[in-house]
């Protein structure tokens, strides 16, 4: 990637202010970078211009662009942050600066196998960082898909290293965030270094059968098109194959047998509106058998990360078993590029402030994950523990979706519990819960909730939080919450006085200075 490349790619993207601005930064970094090479030998600007050039690709602001051809100025050369503020001004000297932190917080995220509680003040850095703009994140996930993409020239042990954590942790937050191709390349690039043979062996036993399915497949794909132009749907359709890591992930739960693996083709079929996802769905399964269990709705109820389109898997009637992904074209957009899509460089910046809504169930499922972060990066912030194993039930476990019995829609880890519902609720509902009931009957505390569960907490002005509601919730929101309750009501002891005076001093003049 050379300058000439990137400033050809920018014409079109930006205006004649911002590309003046770009080549600045460039001719910045590239000044800096002076003399530095990477492991292939070739000058080392060619890798901050990659980067720069990724997040062009993934259609993004000028600001992130710009922190992107600086982002590796200050951790490695003697660039300054004073300095980047001065020439390029302090929303780009932030973007710098959070990515910065990112990098030295590698160490605590490194591993979260490894996660040890002295890490908690890196691990907060980060945190807070990508909490406060979500853009630090996407410019490390083009600064680590850059460097999956050059691996080849590492040794092999920092390969592995390296691509073990992007399966544990870019992959995950690329999921968050919906960035779906993003995740995919992290996840494939990474895979096809951590488990060399593996990722070969699935790779040509796809091959074989995609081989074998694609005709047949084709003539389904025929069939369905000739269907929808009869009944005057505007549609496009193409065929998506799986990818080798999701196979891989696929074949573990099913115990290896590639035959109930059903969906290593699909279908795709992206229409204009959404009552046409629901018209093509109606069609298909008058065409074809539907098998019940695999029809899914995510346009009613999308996935944790903002993810919507139907699924319907169908039995054709030479038994072919076919799965089809039913979406408008803005859900195509967002299926691809996630949150990235909202910073787009012909829309206004909306990084700030998530929280400041209050009721958590009216976020966009995608910003509740942000919120979260949030909260956990506050909790560190105020030296509350948080172990490892807590940390990946909050940001990257499984999710599932339940109901108030308004409708509302919440979403929690699997295996949360009727507190941790409540407490997401309101803090108050959580203080005075009485008893829950789940679909109508009355489920005990210490039974976990279902995804699709309809749950509705009884409460009692009488009733208090008791000790033994910390091990009866699964989330650290929840914890923390009724931690606070206990204290105040004086069942648990506050930290150690001493300590808290110490803290406290500490605390004042960090605010002081
Ligand atoms: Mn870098």
């Amino acid at each position: 990637m050379k300058k000439r490349d990137v400033l050809d790619f920018a014409k079109d993207l930006y205006d004649e202010g911002q590309l003046l601005e770009l080549e600045h930064a460039i001719a910045y970094a590239t000044t800096h970078h002076e003399g530095q090479k990477r492991k292939s030998g070739e000058a080392y600007i060619i890798h901050p211009l990659a980067v720069a050039a990724i997040l062009m690709d993934w259609g993004m602001d000028i600001d992130t662009i710009l922190a992107g051809v600086l982002h590796d100025t200050v951790e490695d050369t003697n660039a300054t942050l004073e300095e980047i503020e001065a020439k390029f001004g302090g929303d780009i000297a932030f973007l710098v600066d959070g990515v910065t932190k990112v990098g030295q917080a590698r160490a605590g995220m490194q591993n979260l196998e490894e996660y040890l509680p002295q890490t908690t003040d890196n691990l907060s850095k980060l945190l807070i960082a990508v909490s406060q703009d979500v853009r630090v994140i996407i410019i490390k996930l083009a600064d680590r898909l850059h460097n999956l993409r050059t691996l080849n020239h590492m040794r092999p042990d920092k390969q592995k290293k390296i691509a073990k954590e992007s399966l544990e942790v870019f992959g995950p937050i690329a999921d968050r965030l919906g960035m779906g191709q993003v995740r995919m390349q992290i996840e494939e690039l990474a895979f096809s270094y951590l488990d060399t043979k593996e990722f070969q062996r699935l790779q040509n036993m796809m091959k074989k059968r995609l081989g074998k399915s694609t005709r047949k497949l084709g003539a389904v794909r025929l069939e369905v098109e000739e269907k929808l132009r009869s009944e005057h749907i505007e549609f496009e359709i193409n065929g998506r194959v799986k990818s080798i890591y999701s196979l891989y992930k696929k074949l573990k739960k099913v115990d290896g047998n590639m035959d109930d693996v059903y969906d290593l083709m699909a279908l795709r079929v992206i229409v204009a509106k959404k009552e046409d996802c629901y018209r093509v769905l109606g069609i298909l399964h008058g065409m074809y058998q539907p098998m019940i269990a695999r029809i899914k709705d995510y346009i009613a109820v999308p996935k944790p990360n903002g993810y919507q389109s139907l699924h319907t898997t169908v039995i054709t009637p030479n038994k072919q078993i076919v799965e089809f992904q039913v979406r408008t074209q803005e859900m195509h957009e967002y299926a691809e590029r996630g949150l990235a899509a909202s910073f787009h460089y012909h829309e206004q910046k909306t990084s700030k402030n998530y929280t400041k809504k209050k009721n958590v169930s009216q976020l966009p499922p995608q910003l509740q994950w942000i919120s979260r972060l949030q909260e956990i990066a506050l909790q560190l912030e105020n030296h509350e523990e948080i172990s490892h194993e807590q940390l990946n039930v909050d940001l990257f476990g499984d999710r599932i979706f339940v109901y108030s019995p308004k409708g509302d829609i919440y979403n929690l880890p699997e295996g949360a519990l009727p507190l941790d519902f409540a407490y997401l609720v309101h803090g108050d509902v959580g203080k005075h819960a009485y008893a829950c009931k789940v679909n109508g009957n009355i489920h005990a505390f210490d039974k976990p909730l279902s995804n699709g569960d309809v749950v509705e907490i009884v409460v009692r002005g009488t009733t208090s939080p008791k000790k033994e509601w910390i091990d009866l919730v699964k989330t650290s929101h929840a914890k923390s919450k009724i931690r606070q309750q206990l204290k105040r009501l004086g069942i648990i002891e506050g930290i150690s006085s001493a300590t808290a005076i110490i803290r406290e001093k500490a605390t004042r003049k960090r605010k002081n200075s």
